[in-house]
Order: C-alpha cells, then sequence, then structure tokens
C-alpha cells in the first residue's frame, strides 16, 4: 500500500475535505504537479483546475477556483478560495461563463478587464473539467 498523508482542503466558509490521500493532482500557478508522501516542504499558489485525490485506486475530483496549498512530509493542507464537487457543478451555467468570458476576450472592448476575463474562464473551464 502506497504511503499515505493527511488531507485538509479548507474553503473560507469550512471544511471541504478532511481524509487521507495517497497522491494529489493538483494545478498550481507553476503549472501542474503530484505530490507523494514525504514531499519536500513547499507553499504555493494554486491556479483554478481540478484537483485529484488519489485513495489506493480511488480519486475523487474537486475544482478549486485558486487559493493556496502548503505541503509538508505527511500532510497537505489546501486553503481554496472556492471548492466544488462534481455533483455540485452546473454544467450548462460554467459553459455560458466559458463563452462569455471567451468573447469578452475576443472582442477587447475598450474597458476590458483582461485579467477578470481570463481567470472566469479558468474557472468556467476548471468546472467543466472537473464535471466530466
Ligand atoms: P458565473 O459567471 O457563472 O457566476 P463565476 O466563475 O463568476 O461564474 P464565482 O464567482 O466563481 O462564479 O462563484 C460564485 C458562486 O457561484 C460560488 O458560490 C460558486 O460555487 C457558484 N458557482 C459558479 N459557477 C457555478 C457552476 N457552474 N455550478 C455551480 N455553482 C457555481
Amino acid at each position: 500500500m502506497a504511503e499515505m498523508f493527511e488531507l485538509k482542503i479548507i474553503e473560507p466558509d469550512g471544511m471541504f475535505f478532511e481524509g487521507q490521500a495517497s497522491f494529489l493532482e493538483f494545478t498550481s500557478v507553476m503549472g501542474e504537479m503530484g505530490v507523494y508522501a514525504n514531499h519536500i516542504p513547499l507553499t504555493t499558489i494554486l491556479a483554478p483546475g481540478v484537483m485529484k485525490i488519489h485513495n489506493d485506486g480511488q480519486v475523487k475530483k474537486a475544482a478549486i477556483m485558486g487559493g493556496f496549498i502548503e505541503i509538508q512530509k505527511d500532510r497537505i493542507t489546501v486553503m481554496a478560495e472556492n471548492a466544488e464537487w462534481p455533483d455540485e457543478i452546473d454544467v450548462e451555467r460554467a459553459k455560458a461563463a466559458k463563452k462569455r468570458a471567451e468573447e469578452r476576450l475576443q472582442k477587447k472592448d475598450a474597458g476590458l478587464d483582461t485579467a477578470r476575463a481570463e481567470a472566469a474562464l479558468k474557472r468556467a473551464m476548471a468546472r467543466i473539467s472537473a464535471a466530466k
């Protein structure tokens, strides 16, 4: 059996997930990462993306809308801006948000908040991908 670590995913309004995991996949601002137990300590910033919690062959997916991740040898703590399980995601709403953001980025109207549109696009893509 793979060595396990303790995982906590905390949202502003409380605990989203607390349990054991053997491997964790997530999107940091440095790119896609995968972490096993006994990783060197590391704290980094999360980008919107899909988090995959592995526990001996089982995988739970969640859309994480950004935040921080603190990796220690035997525990990982995620402080997420917002986290959603696949069954909480309204895919049609996410598709509409994606289309809106893409149209804004394409049109480039004066006064467009590019960073905001890009962030909305990433959130929508994280939701669509987690719900698949
Ligand atoms: P939208 O433009 O559709 O509101 P958004 O990315 O701007 O999307 P957020 O600001 O990230 O939305 O989220 C606002 C609230 O709406 C949060 O509570 C979030 O969980 C919820 N939410 C947003 N999109 C969805 C979705 N597709 N399915 C379920 N809940 C969603």
